[in-house]
């Protein structure tokens, strides 16, 4: 019996916190305390190792004709996605490139929709959640915010993964809003 008592039972799960506004926040939180640091709308081409450092070759993707820019540190904190990384140019070991190469990615596609109306609530007293389905857009999730208030409201109307999502991802976003809804 004294499983019951412990709160972090299946029926009972512990409380989820989110940031206020929503996960965006975060980066908005960076960039208000880093602006002076950051570079924007700068694709990196080239990452090149030498003894004494790291230089980073990037171009501006507002004015892709404009000169290649360059900055050299200490150091490189890399953070773009391996799929993307294996197809510039970086001198790192062979090992170092067939291990990057050997990461698989899945592919995945979510789908928002707003409502005028908070009609899940409303309608059918769902509050938050989510509805797990045997179509392609694979569940439906409610907000956890905001419960019981009047006005509109954002679903996430499509969460799919494997197949589905390859199909999903070569909509326009358009015909992809136009699929949620026919699924949901
Ligand atoms: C549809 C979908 C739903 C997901 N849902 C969830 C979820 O509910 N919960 C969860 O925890 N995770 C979720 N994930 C996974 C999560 O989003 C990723 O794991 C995470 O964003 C990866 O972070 P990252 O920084 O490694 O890469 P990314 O967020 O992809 O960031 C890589 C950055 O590198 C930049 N970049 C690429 N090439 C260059 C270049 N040449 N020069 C400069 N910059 C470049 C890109 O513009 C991008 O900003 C989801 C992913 C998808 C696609």
């Amino acid at each position: 019996a004294d499983i019951y008592n412990n709160y972090t039972v299946h029926v009972h799960q512990p409380a989820m916190f989110q940031p206020v506004g929503g996960m965006g926040k975060i980066g908005d939180a960076f960039t208000r305390e880093c602006r002076d640091m950051i570079t924007f709308n700068a694709k990196v081409t080239k990452i090149n190792q030498d003894e004494t450092g790291v230089t980073v070759d990037y171009i501006n993707t507002d004015n892709p004709e404009s000169m290649r820019k360059s900055v050299r540190a200490d150091w490189c904190i890399c953070t773009i996605p391996l799929s993307i990384l294996t197809q510039i140019d970086i001198n790192v070991s062979e090992p170092m490139k067939q291990a990057m190469a050997a990461v698989p990615y899945d592919s995945s596609y979510k789908v928002g929709l707003e409502f005028k109306r908070r009609f899940w609530e409303e309608d059918e007293w769902i509050y938050g959640g989510i509805t797990y389905t045997d179509l392609p857009i694979t569940q439906i999730s409610y907000p956890s915010q905001d419960l019981f208030s009047s006005g509109s409201g954002v679903l996430l109307g499509a969460y799919g993964f494997g197949e589905a999502s390859y199909k999903f991802n070569s909509l326009t976003p358009k015909e992809r809003i136009s699929a949620a809804l026919e699924y949901g």
